[in-house]
């Protein structure tokens, strides 16, 4: 039987590059989606795969999206933690609102995702969890304090989450990304991405299937022995 994948923010972007490979390869793929009901609609005429509209956000809505989605296909075997925002302001100029939305979004929504599925991974001897972090949580970017805590955050929890669980079979890793063509990019000022690419050794952005691919093994059998670890794709953008 088909292993069942949850993609969160799986219609757009990354999510959407992750969600198709995932289902290209044999995987059941759920894609999760909050408010943009084109893309998403467009997503699912193009594609065999599943889409389920709720805001990761709220503890209540995820919980039950689960439960559904549970009594349909019966487990969640790999979860993506893919879905984020961005809400820039320099602290400085930071409204409390826009710290509240990028914590709630990116970061609570790890919890309300894999404390609703880890029991069963446990119980079934097998899970594979990936969150989508970004370069910008390991150094830093002027005007993101919020994005940055949210992405930094997600390697402590992955790896704590490893220690808690490798013994059940199940692996936690992050994965970093530079700057990668998608919306979100998009939405940066021209002149700003402009500049921002020059700093980048490989001299282009990234595309959203070199993500795809790197989560494509690390979700499969053969990678079980690789537990808590991050890996940066980022043209070289940053080295740790
Ligand atoms: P996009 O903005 O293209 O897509 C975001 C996806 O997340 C959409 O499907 C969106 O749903 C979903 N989403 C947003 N908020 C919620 C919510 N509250 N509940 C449920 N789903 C939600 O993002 P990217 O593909 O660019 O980014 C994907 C991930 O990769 C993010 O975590 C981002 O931080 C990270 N990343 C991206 C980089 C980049 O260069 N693009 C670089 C580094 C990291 P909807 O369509 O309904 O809005």
């Amino acid at each position: 039987m088909n292993k069942v994948a949850l993609v969160t923010g799986g219609t757009r972007g990354i999510g959407e590059s992750i969600s198709k490979l995932l289902n290209e390869n044999n995987y059941t793929v759920i894609a999760s989606y909050n408010s943009n009901d084109e893309a998403a609609q467009k997503f699912a005429s193009k594609n065999e795969i599943e889409i389920k509209k709720w805001d990761v956000s709220s503890y209540e809505e995820t919980k039950i999206a689960i439960e559904k989605l549970k009594s349909k296909y019966g487990q969640i075997d790999i979860l993506v933690n893919n879905a984020g925002i961005t809400k820039d302001a320099p602290l400085h100029k930071m409204k409390k609102e826009k710290w509240d939305a990028v914590i709630n979004v990116n970061l609570n929504s790890i919890f309300n995702l894999t404390s609703n599925v880890i029991n069963d991974m446990r119980d079934n001897g097998f899970g594979r969890i990936i969150h989508i972090s970004s370069v910008n949580g390991q150094k830093g970017q002027f005007g993101q304090t919020n994005y940055s805590a949210t992405k930094a955050a997600m390697e402590g929890f992955s790896k704590s989450l490893a220690l808690e669980s490798a013994s059940k079979g199940i692996t936690s890793n992050v994965i970093s990304p530079g700057y990668i063509n998608t919306e979100m990019v998009a939405a940066i000022r021209e002149d700003i991405l402009s500049s921002i690419i020059e700093t980048i050794p490989a001299k282009r952005l990234g595309e959203s299937n070199e993500i795809a691919e790197m989560v494509l093994y690390l979700v499969s059998e053969k990678a079980g022995y690789i537990n808590g670890a991050t890996f940066s794709i980022n043209g070289g953008l940053y080295m740790d």
